[in-house]
């Protein structure tokens, strides 16, 4: 990928395509092409093939895709399997028929079994039962990553999944129900400060573990992965530390300056027990991770404040489309 290739980014107002597409441009890439919903439908095959027809991208990051928290997988699972299926059907075959000379494919560490043996490595997918909360868009991402496989077998193309863990960062969705837990109890804890409530409800147990990467990170391990023409087709991509819920919240908490109490809602999910990727895979390409979680708490809360909290204010839920 040379710096005068033609870059499409697809999913450039999300969390991950808008780090993808900082990341490409502080390496001074100028020929980033981006189009926003509004002008294209990726759920709509005939659009998808005009826009590959006319625009011709050399390479593509398929950062595409209807996401969410544990709330939203669970209430609408219809829409999880139905629009990525159809995104990433339309963009990974006009890969293919424009002859896209390489596409990278973001799954997500949703798609290994429940109970896989942790750390998870590449080669546990579909070696057993996924976590009901979410196995609708589990089942449309490993149907993305059998594609791309499928591609390459048949027509000898060189496309490649990446399995990121848990995102978080600027642009994410602040959404008090639907968002993941990282920005939802960054929004909730900072409303409660300024409403002045006593206390915080986090979901679930608190038990479970995760392990969280700064979008940033996920950004630079994605360009790495595009240069290097010989990777494996399916690489993890974590930071390879996990904590608790509760450990997390403590984080998010006094890293936005609440006093309260914290008190566990056991009436929500827990959802998987513990979700740690094993990235050596990743790590042997020459990539690591290199924003702890410490600082990444701070930039995202301090990205909230910003440019989310002035349009948001304190009497809503957050849910904007995930952009200032
Ligand atoms: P998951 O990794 O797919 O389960 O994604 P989430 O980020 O939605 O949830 C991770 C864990 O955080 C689950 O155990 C949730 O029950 C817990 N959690 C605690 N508070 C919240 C919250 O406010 N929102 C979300 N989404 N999860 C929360």
């Amino acid at each position: 990928m040379d710096k005068n290739s033609r870059v499409y980014v697809a999913g450039h107002q999300g969390l991950v395509g808008s780090a993808i597409v900082r990341n490409l441009a502080a390496r001074d890439y100028s020929d980033i092409v981006c189009i926003t919903q509004a002008e294209l439908d990726l759920r709509d095959k005939q659009a998808v093939e005009g826009f590959f027809a006319r625009i011709k991208p050399e390479y593509v990051f398929l950062a595409a895709a209807r996401v969410g928290g544990i709330a939203a997988n669970s209430a609408y699972p219809a829409d999880f399997i139905r629009d990525n299926l159809a995104i990433q059907h339309n963009i990974i075959d006009a890969c293919y028929k424009n002859k896209v000379r390489r596409m990278l494919f973001l799954g997500s560490s949703c798609i290994y079994p429940k109970m896989a043996p942790q750390p998870i490595k590449e080669e546990d997918l579909l070696s057993g039962w996924l976590e009901p909360t979410n196995e609708a868009y589990a089942i449309a991402k490993i149907a993305g990553i059998k594609m791309c496989q499928a591609y390459n077998r048949q027509y000898g193309t060189n496309y490649i999944s990446v399995m990121p863990t848990n995102l978080y960062g600027p642009n994410d969705n602040f959404d008090l129900n639907d968002a993941h837990v990282l920005p939802a109890l960054i929004h909730r804890f900072y409303k409660a400060r300024v409403i002045g409530e006593d206390e915080v409800k986090v979901w679930g147990s608190g038990t479970p573990r995760r392990e969280f990467l700064h979008v940033d990170d996920l950004a630079d391990a994605c360009w790495h992965v595009m240069q290097n023409p010989n990777t494996p087709e399916i690489l993890n991509i974590g930071s390879g530390k996990d904590i608790t819920i509760a450990e997390l919240a403590k984080l998010v908490k006094e890293t936005v300056g609440y006093t309260g109490e914290i008190v566990f809602d056991t009436s929500r999910p827990d959802g998987t027990p513990r979700k740690l990727l094993d990235s050596n895979r990743i790590t042997a390409l020459g990539w690591e991770p290199r924003i702890s979680l410490k600082e990444g708490i701070e930039n995202t809360w301090r990205w909230f404040l910003e440019y989310k909290w002035p349009v948001i204010g304190p009497n809503n839920n957050g849910n904007n489309g995930g952009m200032p």
